[in-house]
This record gives structure tokens, sequence and C-alpha cells, in this order.
């Protein structure tokens, strides 16, 4: 089938083919397009008042007539008019385009105009929207009612795509809403108190009252909440059902022998995660699975439970960490509680020599059980797994969608544990990873002791020097972080490289290190070790260490400049100390005025530990496109529903279509065709959508 080139939108009266093609690069092609190009915003102008009922600063709509009019040269020319309606004068002012507004309006013609109403030497409106009421019966379209204000684009101004216009059409394509048939079941019309679609499509286009408004609303909101679950939640369904997994069969013997020769217990959280994961494996289905937990909460010894259950089940498993120090120190963490076991564990990274590497493919290519501890470099070279088993992602936010399917194309068949540290809000997870099942450790191993967060400035340095130094004298370690300027690796080397000669001056009675990016891996190693080990008192470093390192024994973090970190980036930083019995301390030392997003980033840090919030805060800040990125998501963009204000319905439409697919997994019945053909239609929009700006 050929497309028609031609929208359909060009056959509406007061569109036409050149406006028509213009709506279609915007990604508006059909009426239902149209229908669902929704107002950014609404104001209230149903007030209609008499002149003499005025006050200042409030939004009215004025009905009169023109008594003067003209042009006036003040600073700008500007076009004026005076209007009266027998209880008083008003001016309305126009700025721009004076020429333009000098032909339209004629003394003698009837007008309403709305707007913010200014006193200065007598009422004023600037800018006021208008109606022209000389045609009689000509209906308000732009005053005395509330009025719709479009999205908009350079293009769209330029062919005068405004406001205006949009309220024009859509007044007059009124039954064309009739069209739009319903597709959502009564039920949860009815238990939601939602508008049905036709009076929700008009209603957002035509409003009548402010109040009017919300059924309308929150029927589009729950729209695209429910529509988006119902793909999501199909296809988890689809791909429970059809794809072929490895039902990992065998309670786990080293699992159970480690777990007895832990020095510690399990937290519950760990408990029950375990129990969710082993659960998963066990069934002859894949596992999909997202882990979230704060930086230390215990992820990495989950990790390797469940790898020992593909392991003893004669499979391979591997674990890709972001970093080469983090998979280092993954890989020595797992050396050493395994020693005493008979389980190959080998790390593979860019630094991995080639006959080692050999080695490790040629034992890979086998059918041999072995756990690969890896960074994402190695994937993608050609690495055999003869027969893969388990793959765990550590820091999944650092990994792309399309690493994540590389690295799955490794064998399909394999379970998958995805594991982050940076807490997904529970919103963005029932969206970007709705598709996986999650489970949460939401609880520290004990004996941890609360990290104090303090702000200092530049100013505050003879302090924050003095307490590092005490810190010292106590035999405690200190972190001092610069942050990593990415355009400039120069720059910045040279920071923390001063950073490092200022502490060497400033305690010269201890040892101090330095470490950044530039360094080799094995030299990075090697400073890390010396530091882990209490060689080295006070590190310099760049954010390289954000991730993983364990050193129980730091107790201070100083951060430079840490208005120009992340929130993220600065919880993942806190997680570094706090790791032992004693008490720990992070400064966040800023330099000169902040932005408000910076500042707000900052208290929140000292307020609280707690990452999900400090995720939740983060999300405010960027938006959610910026946090994971819609495209990377993969899914259509709403059409109305914002995920951080509308989060309350996103549960309640999640839940709405739980509970349809329960009843019909394939809406196969023959009351959900309609909604089949709309769940369909929203999963293509994706492909051809473009927003405006
Ligand atoms: P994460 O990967 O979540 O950041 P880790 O797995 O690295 O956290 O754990 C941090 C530290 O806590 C490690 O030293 C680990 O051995 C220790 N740990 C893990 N679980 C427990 C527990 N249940 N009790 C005590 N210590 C634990
Ligand atoms: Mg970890």
């Amino acid at each position: 089938m050929t497309e028609n080139l031609n929208s359909e939108l060009q056959f509406i009266k007061g569109i036409g083919p050149k406006r028509a093609q213009i709506l279609k690069n915007a990604g508006i092609k059909t009426l239902q397009d149209l229908l669902y190009f929704f107002p950014r915003k609404y104001i209230d102008r149903s007030q209609i008042l008499t002149i003499d009922q005025l006050l200042p600063d409030q939004e009215v709509t004025v009905l009169g007539e023109i008594k003067h009019q003209g042009l006036r040269y003040a600073r700008t020319r500007q076009f004026y008019m005076v209007l009266s309606d027998g209880h008083g004068y008003l001016e309305a002012i126009w700025f721009q385009g004076a020429d333009y507004f000098k032909d339209r309006f004629k003394v003698g013609e009837w007008v309403a105009l709305s707007g913010k109403v200014t006193f200065f030497r007598g009422f004023q409106m600037a800018h006021p929207d208008y109606d022209r009421l000389g045609e009689e019966g000509e209906e308000l379209v732009n005053t005395g009612k509330v009025l719709a204000f479009y999205p908009s684009t350079e293009l769209f101004r330029k062919n005068h795509l405004t406001s205006y216009f949009f309220r024009r059409i859509f007044q007059q394509i009124r039954d064309s809403f009739e069209t739009q048939t319903e597709f959502y079941p009564q039920s949860i019309l009815k238990k939601h108190k939602l508008a049905p679609l036709t009076e929700a499509l008009y209603t957002l286009h035509n409003p009548q009252t402010m109040a009017g408004l919300d059924p309308a609303r929150n029927r589009i909101i729950h729209e695209d909440f429910f529509l988006q679950q119902l793909i999501l939640l199909r296809t988890r369904h689809l791909h429970h059902q059809n794809q072929q997994g490895i039902a990992f069969e065998k309670p786990g013997f080293t699992l159970s022998r480690l777990y007895n020769d832990l020095p510690f217990q399990l937290t519950e959280a760990q408990k029950r995660v375990m129990r969710e994961i082993r659960a998963d494996m066990k069934k002859p289905s894949p596992m999909n699975r997202l882990l979230q937990g704060d930086v230390g909460s215990g992820k990495t010894l989950v990790a390797l439970m469940a790898l020992l259950i593909a392991v003893d089940n004669g499979y391979q498993g591997v674990i890709m960490a972001p970093t080469e120090i983090l998979a280092e120190q993954h890989f020595y963490n797992f050396q050493r509680l395994l020693q005493d076991y008979d389980i190959p564990v080998s790390l593979l990274t860019g630094s991995t020599k080639a006959q080692t590497r050999e080695f490790l493919m040629a034992d890979l290519s086998r059918e041999n059980p072995h756990i690969v501890v890896g960074t994402h470099a190695v994937f993608e070279n050609a690495v055999h797994f003869k027969n893969l088993g388990l793959v765990v992602i550590d820091e999944q936010h650092r990994f792309g969608v399309s690493q994540r399917t590389r690295l799955m194309g490794k064998n399909a068949q394999a379970d998958l544990l995805v594991m982050t540290a940076t807490p997904i809000p529970r919103t963005l997870a029932l969206t970007v990873y709705g598709s996986l099942d999650t489970s949460i450790i939401d609880e520290m191993p004990p004996g941890r002791q609360p990290i104090v967060t303090a702000w200092r400035n530049e100013t505050q340095e003879p302090s924050i020097n003095k307490f590092i130094g005490e810190r010292l004298a106590q035999g405690e370690q200190v972190f001092v972080v610069f942050p990593l300027v990415e355009e400039s690796e120069k720059i910045d080397l040279q920071s923390a490289a001063e950073g490092f000669e200022r502490f060497s001056r400033l305690f010269p009675q201890f040892r101090i290190g330095l470490l950044h990016g530039r360094l080799s891996g094995f030299e990075k190693d090697e400073v890390m070790r010396k530091f882990a080990a209490g060689e080295i008192n006070l590190l310099v470093a760049t954010t390289v260490i954000e991730v993983g390192v364990d050193v129980p024994n730091a107790t201070v973090m100083l951060i430079e400049h840490a208005e120009r970190f992340g929130l993220s980036q600065l919880h993942q930083l806190r997680g570094r100390i706090g790791r032992g019995k004693k008490k720990s301390w992070c400064i966040l030392k800023t330099v000169g005025e902040l932005t408000d997003i910076a500042r707000r980033r900052i208290e929140i840090m000292t307020e609280t530990n707690d990452g999900f919030k400090i995720a939740e805060v983060d999300l405010e800040l960027r938006g959610w496109g910026d946090f994971f990125g819609t495209r990377q998501s993969g899914l259509p963009e709403f059409r109305m529903a914002n995920i951080i204000r509308d989060r309350a319905w996103l549960e309640k439409a999640r839940q709405d279509a739980g509970e349809i697919l329960a009843g019909d997994p394939g809406l196969e019945k023959e009351e959900h065709q309609a909604l089949k053909n709309a769940v369909n239609l929203f999963a293509r929009r994706h492909l051809r959508q473009k927003r405006l700006s």
C-alpha cells in the first residue's frame, strides 16, 4: 500500500495543503493526530467584567466599542486603541505589529479583549487576546472563556499556526470529535471518574471551565500510561511464555557452602532478593531481573551467589562491570571468597594479556563451568561462551541498552540480572524498565554508621584542613575528590595534581597519594592497593573512585567543586565512605555563587542518605528525558502525562493494565478489540513522532 502523500488534514477548511504539510512535518498527519495535539496551557478568561469593576493584575475579559486608535512613538512604535463600554475607558497597546493592528481595528467597531489589567494613568492591557464582534452572532473564540494555548515552533509562527488558528480549527471541526470511538472498558472510566474519549478530546480543545478540564485531562494522562503499560506487560508476558530458557534445577552446593562460610549473616533484604532470584532461575523461562540497592547494601554478594547457582548447575556465568578498577575489585573479592572452592574465576579486561586471554577463551569454548569477571570492552570482541547461563550487569546505568542487548546476544537463553546503585525512582522503573522484574535491597548490613554531610565554601578551608588533620592523626583515612572535566583531561589532572601538592605540603607527616584516569590499570591498582592497605593516608583522586572500591578505614571524603557534580554522582562518591564501623564525614566544598539547581543538589545531599529520595530529586531536577533518555527506553513518548507530576496515575494505570491482561493476556476477547487496536497504534507511534519544542 502506498501512503497517500496528501494528508487528510488539507481538506479541512482553513488548513489547506501548505499548512497540512507543516503539520505533517511536525508529526500531525491524521485527524486523530490533530485531536491529540493538546494545548500546553490554559488561561481562564471566562470572567467578563465592566470597566468600572476592574482591578489591577486581574486576568479578565472586557467588551466595548473602539473610540480612538492610532500609532504612537515612545522608544518603539506602538499601536494603541481606547475602548469604552459605557462604564469607563480602557487602553489596549501593542508594541509589536503596530501597522498590522492599525489596519485591523476600526473606530466604532465592537471588540472583546482579554488579558491582564495594569494601571498606568488609567486601565491598560498590553497585547490582549481579542475577538472582533462586528459580525452579528459570532462566537467568542479568543476571549470570554477558558483559553487554550498550543505548542509552537518557529515554523508554526511563520505560517500563522498560532493558538488563534488552532482554537478556530477545533471549534470548526467539532463534529469530527465523534469519529473517535471509545476503547476503554466502562469499568475503568467509572472507577477513576475519567471522561469518555470524545468528551475528553472535545473539552481539552474547547474548554468551558477550568474545573471541567480535570476529568478530560485525567482521561488522557491515564490513557498514556495505560497503553504504555499494556505494551510493556504484554511484551513481558509473551517473553516469559515463549522464550526457552534454562531451568537451574540443582539447589546449589557451593552456594550453601558459601552461605555457611560467610563471616556475617545476610540481611533480611538480601535473603528476600536471593529467594526471588532462585525462584526465577529455577523456571524454564529466562530471568529478567533488575536489582536495586544503595551503594554498600551488598549487591555484589548477591550477584556472586546467583553466579554460583549457574556454576553449580554446570553453566558459565559472567559479571560485567563498568570500569577496570571495579572489575578487578570484584575479581579479587570473588577469588578470596572462593579460594577453597574448586571453581575457576577469571578476569577479562582490556589489559588482560593476549596469552591469558587465549587460554581463557579456549576454556570458555568448552562446556566448563566458569565465572568470568570483565568490563564491557571485553565483550565487544569475540568471546564465545559454550554454555553461558547467567549474565550479571553491575551499575546498569552506565551501560546502554544496546550493550545489554549485545551481551545477551551471546546467549539469548541466559538469565539476566542487572544491578544498579543509582536507585531508579519507582515511576521510572515501571516505565523504562517496565519489562523487567525488580528486586530491591532496602536495608544496609548492620553496624553501619550514618554519614554526616556538611556544606562548606572556599573561605572555610582552614577549618576543613584542621578537621582532616585531626582525622588523619586518629589513624583514619581521607579521600579528596576533584571533578572530572570531560573536555579537558589536562586541566582536570592539573587541579588534582595541585591538590596533591597542597596536601603534601599541609601534611608532611602523612603519606599522600594521587589517583587519576590517565594512570594505567596497573598503576591505578597499585595506588588503590596501597590506600586499602593503609600505606597511603590521604588519597587525592578524580572521579575514577566513583564506583566500587571498598576501604572501611576511610572516614572522610572531601569533594572539591561539589557544585560541578551531578546528584547521583555525589551520592555514588559518598558511598565510598561509611563502609566500616566508624563514623564518617562527607564535606561538600563549593566555590562561588551556586545556581538554584546546584544549590538544591547540595542541600538534598546534606539532608538525606536515602538513595531513593536522592534519585527522585535528581529526576525532578533533570527531567526524566535526560535522566534516562526516552530514546534509550525505546518507548513512545507521552502525549500529556508527565512522569513526575502524574506518578499517582501511573500506578493506577499499571494496575488496571495488569487486571485486564490477567483475564485476557493476548487481548483476544471481543470486547477488547478496540483496545488492542489502540495499543498497537500507540506502539507504532514512537516510530514517527517528533517532539515540538
Ligand atoms: P554494593 O555492591 O551493593 O555496593 P557490596 O556488595 O560491595 O555492596 O557490599 C559492601 C560491603 O558490605 C562488602 O564489604 C561486603 O562484604 C559487605 N557485606 C555484604 N553483605 C553483608 C552483610 N549481610 N553483613 C555484613 N556485611 C556485608
Ligand atoms: Mg557494587
